[in-house]
């Protein structure tokens, strides 16, 4: 999954003072290697990482993509089961003790699913609906799944169409204003800018029948460059399938939240799925833009505004009518066995403390992009894992690599994984992320705040395909002129949340909302957690076309970015294994926390004039959590040889930014400083519970959420202070 779209929210992001180089300052290193923050004796782990770094193979990771690629392998499919033997095989190969773990989930696969124009009459829509262009080796096999929504419930529904943009609740809101009702009709909304769960959540919220979601040229497709096969953009019968659970309720199997969908779960330990939160009320069904072109051409009433026009070659109006649409879907709803695969590496010295690195493994289709470009990644890293432990390397800490299942479901692999571990999870240094790891050749990387340094460090010792290392490169792209362009794979796109002011002359590492595996580690348990990517030009995003062919002509033909992806990943799992002291940065924390504050202040002050709000004990609390952050940063430089208490301490740091009552009406969300919203969906909303309050107007939640911040800040500061 992971994708769709960067949109800006409003809260003015932080920014960092440049001095928070935790890695620049130099540990007590006695050798004349250069320091590694967290490391005493920075020489022995270069050599390490020099080892590790000249093992990940582009001819290797080409032969997995190809192999991991061969059939369409969708989530509970046989098919799905090979793939989690191929890399389960290479696990064990590695030298990793490998095991396959089984859930239990709640999916469906369509079983019928039809789109017709009922009017006017004599129009018909161009389908069907199957994607196809002139040349791709991968398109007609029988076991590509037509086009469908996960999540979407079974139903029949005939009414006139709307046209309503994204789907955002701005649009809802402009249709209102143009006295356009959408209760009872087909809402038809085009993919980009949120997830596409919320434009449903909205649509439901505003009395919609059903929803057709489309791709619109202007966003992936000929706007943006050649469709595919002559470029890497959409083509006109390209659709993308998805989702539409209410991932920003609670991700995982919708019928077991907080709890792990293990076979053996008795049946009275589930929620009904129509009681679920997370599934929609309405029956949804994405369409391409070939399809969609003679409904939006037959749709009379307003024009709509001029920023909700497309590509298409004509004047979008909203409607309602004259074009009504039927649709019928009728999905397969049923208990489905997934497959993760788990390979660890016990830890030598801490192997309570885990350092777990992963990437999904099932696709919609063929998911040579996403997920499998990370997955062939992460082969290569394992791989070079199992040669230093051939050398006879031991990671201090436990080492584990996990390949989820049910990813693009809702995240579910991932989720069952983390719940059925919660009590191990406690003690875990860190969780990384990798989904899409290449599309193209920019890199890109989310982070919690005390990751961001460690980030920047990894891949100042990892070479670019382009010379020099990754981090010149994604310093040298970050630059003003260059980040001045959109990238292009923005519209569809990549969900990067960036500082809005720029630490000057550093790399913008993101927020992380929720649109791939690290939710459940990162906003349910805690684990201080990050995500990498590559990407570029990139219009095939859960179409059929994401396959083999597309990759190798437009994504890496070389696998150079895989290389590179290869030992970004494997190198942030070996130096978080190592470290003396965890390589974490608490004041860069502390700073964008206190900058989180000042955006939301001013907003609450908008909001609700001068005063209403108090925002003293949350400052406070947000000062002590800073100054404590820089005081074990101090430490951190000059580590004692005993390091137990001071690593106790930076563990439990993120962890108790946890609120055990959770975000209102929403407790599976515990983490007072990210969350996915719940009207931007992939987006982070940073601190969610005084940003939301303040989104709903609703003052006494404000202060509820100001006093529930404070409490985990105090927590947090306390926390970092332990180890005196
Ligand atoms: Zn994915």
């Amino acid at each position: 999954m992971k994708r769709l779209s960067a949109t800006v929210l409003s809260f003015a992001l932080s920014f960092l003072a440049s001095s928070s180089t935790a890695g620049g300052n130099a540990s007590a290193s006695s050798s004349s290697a250069p320091a590694i923050f967290g490391f005493r004796d920075a020489a022995a782990e270069s050599a390490t990482e020099a080892r590790f770094i000249a093992v990940p193979d582009p001819k290797l990771a080409e032969e997995h993509l190809r192999i991991l690629t061969q059939a369409p392998h969708m989530a509970g499919t046989v098919e799905d089961k090979a793939t989690a033997d191929y890399v389960a095989q290479k696990f064990r190969d590695a030298g990793l003790e490998t095991e396959i773990v089984e859930y239990r989930v709640w999916i469906n696969y369509p079983s019928e699913i039809s789109v017709d124009m009922t009017a006017p009459t004599g129009v018909a829509m161009h389908g069907p609906t199957r994607e196809h262009v002139d040349k791709d080796p991968f398109q007609d096999d029988p076991r590509v799944v037509m086009p469908f929504n996960g999540m979407s419930p079974s139903g029949d529904v005939e009414a006139d169409v709307v046209y309503a943009n994204y789907g955002t609740p701005e649009d809802f809101e402009k249709l209102d204003k143009l006295k356009v009702d959408v209760r009872g009709k087909i809402v038809l909304v085009r993919y980009g800018q949120n997830f596409r769960g919320v434009k449903v959540f909205v649509a439901q919220e505003h009395g919609a029948a059903g929803v057709i979601i489309y791709s619109d040229p202007a966003d992936d497709g000929w706007k943006r460059g050649d469709k595919y096969p002559d470029g890497p953009w959409r083509p006109d019968t390209g659709v993308q399938r998805g989702s539409v659970g209410y991932m920003f309720e609670f991700p995982g199997d919708p019928t077991t939240p907080g709890v792990a969908s293990v076979p053996t779960l008795p049946e009275s330990q589930r929620i009904s799925a129509q009681k679920s939160a997370q599934v929609p009320k309405i029956p949804v069904t994405p369409l391409s833009y070939h399809d969609v072109w003679p409904v939006l051409q037959h749709l009379s009433g307003p024009a709509s505004p001029r920023e909700w026009q497309g590509a298409l070659p004509f004047t979008y109006h909203v409607g309602p009518g004259p074009a009504k649409l039927k649709m019928h879907l009728k999905q397969d709803y049923q208990f489905r066995t997934l497959w993760d695969v788990i390979g660890r590496v016990r830890g030598s010295e801490l192997p309570d403390e885990w350092v777990v690195a992963g990437n999904h493994r099932d696709a919609w289709v063929y998911g040579a992009v996403d997920p499998n470009s990370g997955t062939a990644a992460m082969l290569e890293a394992v791989h070079g894992v199992g040669v230093l432990l051939k050398s006879g390397w031991k990671p201090k800490r436990t080492v584990i690599f996990g390949s989820w299942d049910g990813e693009e479901e809702g995240l579910i692999g991932s989720t069952e994984w983390v719940e059925q571990h919660e009590s191990e999870l406690a003690n875990a240094a860190a969780y990384f992320n990798v989904d899409v790891a290449v599309s193209g050749p920019k890199f890109g990387a989310s982070a919690v705040p005390s990751l961001k340094q460690f980030l920047r460090d990894v891949t100042k010792v990892v070479p670019s395909p382009k010379g020099g290392t990754v981090y010149d490169a994604w310093l040298k792209a970050a630059q003003p002129d260059a980040s001045s362009t959109q990238s292009p794979t923005d519209a569809i796109g990549e969900s990067r949340r960036l500082p809005a002011a720029q630490m000057k002359g550093e790399v913008p590492v993101g927020d992380l909302g929720s649109g791939s595996d690290y939710t459940a580690f990162l906003q349910h348990l805690g684990v201080p957690s990050s995500d990498v990517s590559s990407s570029g030009a990139y219009g095939v995003y859960h179409s059929t076309f994401d396959d083999f062919a597309w990759f190798k002509k437009f994504g890496d033909p070389d696998f150079v970015y895989e290389q590179q992806m290869a030992r970004v990943l494997g190198l942030e799992a070996v130096r978080m294994a190592d470290a003396d002291v965890l390589p974490y940065d608490y004041e860069e924390y502390g700073k964008e926390i206190a900058a989180y504050l000042d955006a939301a202040h001013r907003r609450g002050e908008d909001k609700f004039g001068a005063r209403v709000l108090d925002f003293g004990a949350v400052n406070n609390a947000a000062r002590h959590f800073q100054s404590a952050g820089a005081k074990i940063l101090a430490k951190q430089r000059n580590p004692p040889r005993n390091a137990a208490r001071l690593n106790q301490a930076l563990r439990g740091a993120e962890r108790a930014l946890l609120m055990p009552q959770g975000l209102p009406h929403r407790p599976w969300f515990r983490h007072a400083i990210y969350a996915p919203g719940e009207y931007t969906g992939y987006a982070a909303v940073v601190i969610p519970g005084v940003n939301e309050a303040l989104d709903k107007g609703d003052s006494e939640r404000a202060r509820q959420q100001l006093a529930a911040l404070a409490t985990a800040l105090e927590r947090a500061a306390k926390t970092l202070e332990g180890y005196r």
